[in-house]
């Protein structure tokens, strides 16, 4: 537990220093601790030690610790991994946040269910801005470039608007894992004026958060712009798989 906790200083410390380094306010960034894997009582550490955002990216886990930990009524999970439709119905139920729109089926599928439980949920629009075959998202490596890659984002992005009960917050994205520094910088901050484009094309859709940087990549994500940020194994020390 206090090995975590000084993880955690560490982490906070460091993206406080990487948001100065930009001249950002450390108000605009949310730290979601990536907890997957990891046990109840270790993310009770955390919890305590104040951080309130968590995320996880499997459905049996989410909801085994979301009842588990159902009396902490201020803390908010996102749900941060690719989801299968017929999955979906604990992510709508135990999920405050969605970060993996990845495609129009699942945003069809969250809204019906929404509905029926009478929820709202706010989502991010997941974007592959690297091209790498591994990545899911929507498609965006050239958008600058190939104007009919933008358009289909762009129609994408309304048809997911007109959804009943999904507020579409903004971007995520996942770097790729071996990518170097300049490479990182260079993705992030296509991100960035991705999501600026998008905000001129849909100026009523508030859409302005930026979902992005993990363990290994997190200040370089910052420093292009990134207002949530999922930090997993430099928190709560690595996973065993
Ligand atoms: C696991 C995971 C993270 C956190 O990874 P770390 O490298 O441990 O920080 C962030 N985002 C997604 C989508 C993940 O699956």
């Amino acid at each position: 537990m206090q090995n975590n906790h000084k993880a955690l200083q560490a982490t906070c410390d460091r993206i406080a220093q990487a948001a100065h380094h930009a001249g950002r306010s450390v108000e605009e960034i949310t730290v979601i601790a990536v907890s997957k894997q990891k046990s109840i009582e270790e993310i009770l550490a955390i919890y305590q030690a104040g951080i309130r955002h968590f995320g996880e990216n499997r459905r049996e886990e989410l909801q085994k610790k979301a009842v588990a930990l159902q009396h902490l009524t201020d803390l908010k999970w996102h749900f941060i991994g690719h989801l299968q439709t017929r999955q979906s119905q604990a992510v709508v139920q135990y999920a405050h946040y969605f970060h993996a729109v990845d495609r129009l089926k699942i945003a069809e599928r969250l809204s019906t269910q929404l509905l029926q439980l009478n929820q709202e949920m706010p989502v991010f629009i997941q974007v592959n801005i690297s091209g790498e075959d591994s990545k899911g998202g929507f498609l965006v490596d050239n958008w600058q470039k190939d104007s009919q890659q933008f358009q289909s984002l762009i129609q994408s992005i309304e048809t997911i608007a007109t959804l009943p009960r999904l507020k579409i917050l903004g971007l995520m994205t996942m770097a790729p894992f071996d990518a170097s520094s300049e490479t990182l910088r260079y993705l992030f901050n296509n991100m960035k004026m991705l999501s600026m484009a998008l905000q001129e094309q849909f100026p009523l859709l508030s859409m302005k958060e930026l979902s992005m940087g993990m363990s290994r990549d997190f200040e370089i994500a910052i420093e292009a712009g990134a207002t949530y940020v999922r930090i997993g194994s430099a928190i709560f020390g690595e996973r065993v798989k």
